[in-house]
């Protein structure tokens, strides 16, 4: 097997224990004059939002000029000066919504999104507080506590938990279903445990994740046991009058099923996230060492060609491997073992080939997507496909951990 020096990156930087930077989310519970005020600051930042964007726009219709960010911020004053409800807020979370507009322009002219919308005030999510002048949080360990908002003059009563606490950073309000969360971050040094163990991993549609124990982790499938249900409530929308361009207002009811349907889906996002985390832990927990391959989910999940046969498997295949978020879940499993001081290795998959190569005798066995079991042609090994490649994972680890072993006698520094 090749090894390059290149592979030894993780391993070196997962000695180091560093400061990193966690998020915390919190839910506000604001008394209704308070609430009052957030959907002011809201609908204000909607209005900023939305002028820096017709600013950009007409701009370089009219007279050829490309704004930028800072021209925009050092007009904020002049701004202000003539919409002087603006000199409420602080300035730096104004400036904050510019780079809001920024960021948004910046990933058009990528070519990553679309040309930036007008933002509907009664969707706006929120703002941000990117220093930490202008509020602070009274909290014990990250327990609980209060939210003081400077600029709005409110202290606000905050639950959640943070599962290491550190130097509060930024802090993001945002409005959601209805609530009313904060998202802090702060800079801290987490602490993990976890045990010597070794553990390959494959992660699949058919099952969530295979490991090279043998153990099968199915994926729940919250989304199709929630599916009926929005489908149901989606179909009852359907008969209500719905919101049109200016000139139809939504029905009660129809604003009381959306959300409904938004509740569903809200309930399925959280419960996909709990179940992550915990898969993740439990992962991390036992093993220090954990291997993979390489995934490239974009194109595991693009959309069937047309007229292609196999827009039915494709389509069923994507709803498989989204339903178990299979990206959040590697990610979430990466940053537990970093976090406790252990490797995450990605295998090349182009170089591997893992679904095909035999654990026992590390020939290739070319198969299709519907052989489930590994049968070698060359010693007659069998395993189960899944754990037979994350197996071959696990042994191309433990061959580059030797290496490296190796090379650490031979150079010691
Ligand atoms: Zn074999």
């Amino acid at each position: 097997m090749k090894v390059s020096p290149a592979n030894f990156t993780p391993i070196l930087n997962a000695i180091i224990p560093k400061m990193v930077t966690r998020r915390i989310t919190y839910r506000l519970y604001p008394t209704r004059q308070q609430e009052t005020q957030l959907h002011w600051a809201r609908r204000m930042h909607c209005c900023l939002y939305n002028a820096a964007v017709a600013n950009r726009k007409t701009q370089y219709q009219k007279f050829n000029h490309s704004v930028d960010y800072f021209e925009q911020q050092n007009s904020l004053p002049e701004f202000k000066e003539v919409w002087d409800e603006y000199k409420k807020l602080g300035s730096q979370t104004l400036q904050a919504t510019l780079k809001r507009v920024d960021f948004a322009f910046k990933r058009f002219f990528k070519g990553l999104g679309k040309y930036p919308k007008f933002k509907s005030s009664r969707r706006y999510s929120g703002w941000d507080y990117p220093n930490k002048q202008s509020w602070r949080i009274t909290t014990n360990n990250g327990v609980n506590g209060y939210l003081n908002l400077r600029d709005l003059g409110i202290i606000l009563q905050i639950r959640g938990k943070a599962r290491t606490w550190g130097i509060p950073k930024t802090c993001t309000i945002f409005w959601r279903s209805n609530k009313w969360y904060a998202s802090i971050t702060v800079e801290c040094c987490p602490g993990r445990q976890t045990g010597i163990g070794a553990i390959g991993l494959d992660f699949g549609s058919k099952v969530a994740i295979a490991t090279s124990d043998g153990e099968l982790i199915e994926s729940p499938k919250f989304l199709k046991q929630s599916q009926e249900k929005v489908t149901q409530l989606s179909k009852r929308l359907r008969r209500k009058r719905k919101p049109e361009k200016r000139k139809v207002k939504a029905s009660r009811r129809w604003k009381k099923c959306q959300a409904q349907i938004n509740k569903v889906k809200r309930k399925v996002a959280n419960q996909r996230q709990d179940w992550t985390h915990k898969v993740a832990a439990q992962m991390v927990g036992g093993n220090s060492l954990v291997a993979t391959e390489k995934l490239n989910i974009k194109g595991m999940t693009r959309k069937a060609k047309k007229g292609s046969k196999r827009k039915r498997q494709k389509s069923g295949l994507n709803r498989n491997l989204l339903d178990v978020a299979i990206g959040m879940l590697r990610e979430s499993i990466k940053y537990k073992v970093i976090e406790a001081g252990g490797v995450f290795l990605e295998a090349p998959t182009q170089q591997l080939k893992p679904t095909q190569r035999c654990n026992n005798c590390w020939e290739l066995t070319p198969k299709t997507l519907a052989d489930r079991i590994h049968h070698c042609s060359h010693c007659a090994h069998v395993e189960d496909r899944d754990v037979n490649a994350a197996q071959v994972c696990l042994t191309w680890a433990r061959g580059l951990e030797q290496a490296y072993a190796r090379r650490r006698v031979a150079h010691p520094y």
